[in-house]
């Protein structure tokens, strides 16, 4: 047993009933561009050719490797290979990375496994292969139908790579995301209609629809374009859910609409505080031992991250949840939906009793901004619409 294991397994200041279900990520860290909004961990690839893909694909190997120890003989349930834009992998690469995984980690055989991809890079019997190679959920970056918006938001496709990428998704694959962005520069209530209308059009199994945000270190916090005002953007929020409610989707989750069983199995265990192995630069995971919930990061920087993979390194950060945060980063999550959560599962996922969280409980209630019985605890209406400060209310509960 190595170390960094017998660490783990030493005694700590939680007891956890039975270990979540486990997640893995892989993060593919290049883009053909940055986008303007964009905080994720992607760069763009600028060097000569094409990005180093065996270089990376070996880096993921050792990084599950010097991981394997951490999550022995769990059972991995769903698997997303999101970025950056990892649909630049070529056939062979996701083939071989996929092989890897299996080779290395025990994969659920009907595990859902979803691949993030961008319009542009679309062509069709690549995304034959990916789907012959195990990838049965495909996430298509749309973000809008509108080629000005489309510009705005720095995107390198246009309108009409947008429909050909769904077009072809849809004859290889019955289950398929779309992501669209509202509450863009310039965007007017009628624009915002005419993109989820477009959306719908395409049958998709699953719309993820966000407001867009101005992130800290992006191109547009430091020069902000002229964005709709906050009722507009409010009216393009009850018009969105209304709509895609009347087209049969649920949502689920505060950006996540899904026809009847087809949620994102993948994000529904980060949102239910399920265990997640992070590999790939930048990458964070959530892993659970007995006694202690740890938190990990890998090296951000792809070339960083290769070298120090292949050193059998590749984690940057690494710590321990304390017990005074475990109630906010469980209720961070767990109020995200709008089911809510059965009681006893803050006591699976934390260790912790509803002691620990009963003053907050309380509180909340009293404003209205959750309901609860002894067996389930959810956000009202009013909750999700305030969600930060229902979150807020457990902050070192
Ligand atoms: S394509 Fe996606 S990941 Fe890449 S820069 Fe744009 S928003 Fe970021």
């Amino acid at each position: 047993m190595s170390n960094v294991t017998q660490t783990f397994l030493a005694p700590g200041r939680i007891r956890l009933p039975a270990m979540p279900p486990l997640s893995l990520y892989v993060h593919f860290p290049w883009c053909v561009r940055k986008c303007p909004y964009c905080d994720f961990n992607s760069h763009e690839w600028k060097g000569e050719g094409d990005f180093p893909e065996d270089a990376y694909l070996d880096a993921l190997r050792a990084d599950i490797e010097v991981a394997l120890p951490l999550v022995w003989s769990r059972k991995i349930h769903t698997i997303f290979i999101g970025g950056g834009t990892p649909s630049l992998l070529s056939a062979k690469g996701l083939d071989r990375l996929l092989s890897d995984i299996r080779a290395l980690l025990p994969v659920d055989a009907d595990a859902e496994i979803t691949l993030e991809a961008n319009p542009g890079t679309f062509e069709a019997d690549k995304f034959r292969q990916f789907r012959q190679s195990g990838v049965n959920r495909l996430s298509i970056g749309v973000q809008s139908f509108n080629d000005r918006h489309l510009k705005s938001l720095g995107r390198i496709h246009d309108s009409g790579q947008a429909r050909h990428a769904i077009e072809v998704a849809s004859k290889v694959f019955d289950n398929f995301n779309l992501d669209l962005m509202f509450a863009l520069p310039g965007q007017s209530l009628d624009e915002c209609k005419v993109d989820v209308e477009t959306a719908l059009s395409f049958g998709s199994s699953h719309l993820s629809l966000y407001h867009l945000t101005l992130e800290p270190n992006t191109y547009f916090a430091k020069y902000p374009p002229p964005l709709p005002d906050d009722d507009t953007s409010a009216d393009m929020q009850d018009w969105i859910h209304d709509r895609a409610t009347a087209a049969g989707f649920e949502r689920y989750e505060v950006s996540a609409y899904a026809k009847p069983h087809h949620r994102s199995k993948h994000n529904l265990n980060y949102w239910r505080f399920g265990d997640y192995l992070g590999i790939g630069a930048g990458a964070h995971g959530k892993l659970s031992f007995p006694e202690r919930i740890i938190r990990q990061v890998r090296f951000k920087h792809p070339t960083t991250y290769i070298e120090q993979a292949l050193k059998q390194k590749p984690v940057h950060e690494e710590h321990e949840i304390g017990t005074a945060d475990l109630p906010f980063e469980f209720m961070l999550n767990a109020l995200r939906l709008n089911e809510g959560f059965p009681v006893h599962s803050f006591l699976e996922r934390t260790g912790l009793t509803m002691n620990a969280i009963e003053k907050p409980l309380l509180e909340a209630e009293r404003r209205g901004l959750i309901t609860r019985d002894h067996q389930h605890i959810a956000p009202t209406p009013l909750g999700q619409r305030f969600l930060n400060d229902l979150q807020g209310l457990f902050l070192k509960a």
